[in-house]
């Protein structure tokens, strides 16, 4: 089993602890979860993917840190939102970052990282310079991907059958995969399981998370 160090990032609105851990040698990946707390699957599959035997090759190549849960008030409360009623996936500050409120859905919060969750991501990415993004998501069964993360989408497609798409179909101002993936160039990809429970949703998308971890580590080792 991987040695995995905990560390806590930061915490919520509420005063949970944002959690990562990370394990391995090589150049840096971020896998998340959790984003949005009524997507538990999201979390589930974080964390059978941290325990899943194959990492021990992944974790050759690659240094990954994981955040299973980034929104620790909203898991809690099985809300979308955090604790102040803010998407945490339209709090990024982004270019095209708009106050818009006129989905609730979405509300982007009163400014760009005015929450607590997103501003530990905010500082995490700047601290990692991670060479390529996981994050998940639920329930539309896509995987979507920002910046130049096309292949690292398609091995995940290849083994869960999903579609791939560069777009998911609306604008997504203040998202992730808007700040790293298309402002940033981090290859970001956005696996959204289905709308199933964790183990359902690890049936089908755990060993396509792995063999796209298996592409992102046989990359950095080509790369530099
Ligand atoms: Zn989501």
């Amino acid at each position: 089993m991987s040695v995995w160090e905990r560390s806590v990032l930061g915490h919520s609105v509420n005063g949970s602890p944002v959690r990562a851990a990370a394990a391995g040698k090589g150049p840096p990946g971020l896998i998340l979860g959790g984003t949005h707390g009524d997507e538990p699957a999201s979390t589930y599959c974080v964390q059978r993917l941290m325990e899943h035997p194959t990492m021990e090759r992944v974790l050759q190549a690659v240094r990954l840190t994981v955040v299973d849960t980034v929104n620790p008030d909203g898991l809690a409360a099985g809300t979308r939102h955090n604790a102040r009623r803010v998407d945490i996936n339209r709090n990024f500050p982004t270019e095209n970052w708009v106050p818009d409120e006129h989905n609730p859905e979405y509300a982007p919060g009163p400014e760009p990282v005015s929450e607590p969750e997103t501003r530990i991501l905010v500082k995490l990415l700047e601290d990692l310079d991670p060479r390529f993004v996981l994050t998940l998501h639920a329930p539309l069964a896509v995987v979507n991907y920002d910046g130049p993360a096309e292949d690292l989408a398609k091995a995940i497609a290849e083994v869960n059958g999903y579609p791939v798409s560069g777009d998911i179909g609306y604008p997504t101002p203040g998202s992730f995969g808007t700040y790293a993936g298309v402002e940033r160039a981090i290859p970001t990809v956005t696996l959204e399981l289905g709308p199933g429970d964790g183990p359902e949703e690890w049936a089908i998308s755990g060993e396509a998370m792995v063999a796209g971890l298996l592409r992102a580590a046989s990359q950095a080792g080509a790369g530099d």
